[in-house]
């Protein structure tokens, strides 16, 4: 995966040359990791986490069952959050996707909605798109979420097997079976009776998390929880 921090290289260049902020481009202090502390204080958090009838939840309703939906962050076009999602996806920015990770970490993990998690599960790429890419992006903020929440790995228990899906008119009912067509688990032994939460970097329509939950589910005793970066 193309995560920069043990390169040797990226090292030396950091000598010289100062880090700087994910999100507002400011020099780092040493002890800052990716997000400096003014941007950190900034971040436009939701606070949805302990609410059952949250904007992530209401777009589930009636979809699909989950145990708990949030976000950790308000998607603000222009704003800070847009800024280093976008660095995030398609600039090869890894330091912030775990640093996000870890921060939603600290901001969901003690809420009673979310207590009863024990596994977590980035949604997939197609495997072609992350080879272009170089990474997943959910992946990296899985990873810092887990150094934080003590969660098991899941490692690759879903795999994208449709590139894309085309949902222009189509009926609701058809589209979601195209959703869910896209992908498969791989992982089910290890998925079996887990409490899983779907990591996702910004929530939208739902679709693609509700195509994940719903062959999740299919796996005997299966919960599911979402969480996401952002929401728009
Ligand atoms: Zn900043």
């Amino acid at each position: 995966m193309g995560q920069p921090r043990n390169n040797p290289f990226q090292a030396l260049l950091g000598l010289f040359m100062p880090r700087r902020c994910s999100a507002c481009d400011q020099a780092l202090m040493a002890f800052e990791r990716s997000i400096c502390t003014a941007c950190l204080a900034d971040l436009p958090r939701t606070r949805f986490h302990d609410d059952p009838a949250n904007p992530v939840e209401r777009i589930f309703h009636g979809r699909v069952r989950l145990e708990a939906a949030s976000a950790f962050l308000r998607f603000e076009r222009g704003g800070l959050v847009q800024h280093m999602l976008h660095r995030l996806k398609y600039r090869g920015d890894a330091e912030v996707g775990l640093e996000l990770g870890r921060r939603m970490a600290e901001d969901a993990m003690h809420s009673p909605r979310f207590a009863q998690v024990n596994a977590a599960l980035a949604v997939p790429l197609h495997r072609r798109k992350e080879r272009q890419r170089g990474y997943n992006q959910s992946q990296l903020l899985v990873d810092g979420l887990r150094e934080v929440w003590p969660l098991h790995d899941l490692g690759r228990g879903l795999l994208r097997t449709v590139r894309t899906s085309t949902q222009t008119k189509r009926g609701r009912t058809d589209r979601w079976d195209n959703v869910k067509a896209a992908f498969e688990v791989t992982g089910g032994e290890r998925l079996r009776d887990a409490h899983v939460l779907l990591v996702d970097d910004v929530v939208t329509t739902g679709a693609t998390l509700e195509g994940c939950a719903r062959v999740l589910q299919e796996v005997p005793g299966v919960r599911v929880s979402v969480l996401t970066c952002a929401c728009a």
